[in-house]
C-alpha cells in the first residue's frame, strides 16, 4: 500500500481507481445479474413465487456451496437455506468454522420455489443454470460444494448418482468441485451425516491445499 493509499485508508476513503473498480464490477457484473434473475420469466416457475431467491454470503468468499431450489420459507423470505435444512447447513458449516454471513456464498441451481416442493423439472434447470453459471464466475471460488443430485449433475453434466461422485475431487471451469449429500436428504436419512462429514473433511483438506 502506497503512503497515499494509507492516508485515504486511515481516514476511512478509498482511492479513486478503487471507487471506479467497484462501480464497473456493480455495473458490469452483479447488478445485471441480479435484475435478470428477480425479473426473469424464462420458465413458468415465476408465475408461482413469491420472489426468486439469489444468493446469498460473501460475493467475493473462497468456498460456493450449491443447493437445488428454494423452498416455502426460502420463496417467503428470499433468502436460500433459511429453512431447517438450512439451518443443519448453518450447523455443520460452523463445525468447519464456515459462515454464511462471512465466508461462504451460498446459491441454488433453481432460483424459483417449484411448487409443493417437487423436483425441479429438466426445463427449469436448463432455464435458471446459465443464471447460476454466472454467479460462479463472478464469486470466483477457490472450491465448490455441490449439495445433492441437482446441482452436482448440473455442474458437472452427468446423471451419475450422488454415491458415485462423492468422495472424488471434480471440476467445473477447472475450480475444484466436491460432492455431498443434500441437507434435506440428510435430514430424512441421518446415518448419512456421517458421511456428508467425511465429505466436509474431504472439502476442507483440499481447500487447505490449494
Ligand atoms: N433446499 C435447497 O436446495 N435450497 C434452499 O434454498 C432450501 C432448501
Amino acid at each position: 500500500m502506497s503512503r497515499r493509499e494509507a492516508l485515504l485508508a486511515e481516514m476511512g476513503l478509498a482511492p479513486i481507481w478503487k471507487l471506479r473498480v467497484r462501480e464497473h464490477v456493480e455495473a458490469d457484473g452483479w447488478m445485471p445479474l441480479k435484475a435478470a434473475v428477480s425479473g426473469c420469466t424464462k420458465c413458468a416457475l415465476h408465475e408461482s413465487r413469491t420472489q426468486t431467491v439469489f444468493g446469498v454470503g460473501d460475493e467475493n468468499a473462497d468456498w460456493m456451496l450449491i443447493g437445488e431450489a428454494p423452498g416455502a420459507e426460502e420463496d417467503r423470505l428470499g433468502d436460500p437455506f433459511v429453512g431447517q435444512a438450512g439451518r443443519l447447513l448453518d450447523a455443520m458449516l460452523a463445525a468447519i468454522d464456515l459462515e454464511r454471513a462471512s465466508n461462504v456464498y451460498i446459491a441454488n441451481v433453481l432460483k424459483c420455489r417449484p411448487p409443493g416442493n417437487r423436483n425441479p423439472a429438466p426445463e427449469e434447470v436448463a432455464k435458471c443454470t446459465p443464471h447460476l453459471l454466472r454467479q460462479i464466475e463472478l464469486v470466483r471460488p477457490k472450491l465448490i460444494l455441490a449439495m445433492g443430485r441437482f446441482a452436482a449433475q448440473t455442474l458437472l453434466g452427468t446423471d451419475a448418482s450422488i454415491a458415485s461422485l462423492r468422495g472424488k475431487l471434480h471440476r467445473y471451469a477447472g475450480v475444484p468441485l466436491i460432492v455431498t449429500y443434500h441437507p434435506a436428504y440428510l435430514l430424512r436419512t441421518l446415518p448419512d451425516k456421517a458421511k456428508a462429514w467425511e465429505d466436509l473433511v474431504f472439502a476442507r483438506k483440499t481447500m487447505a491445499s490449494l
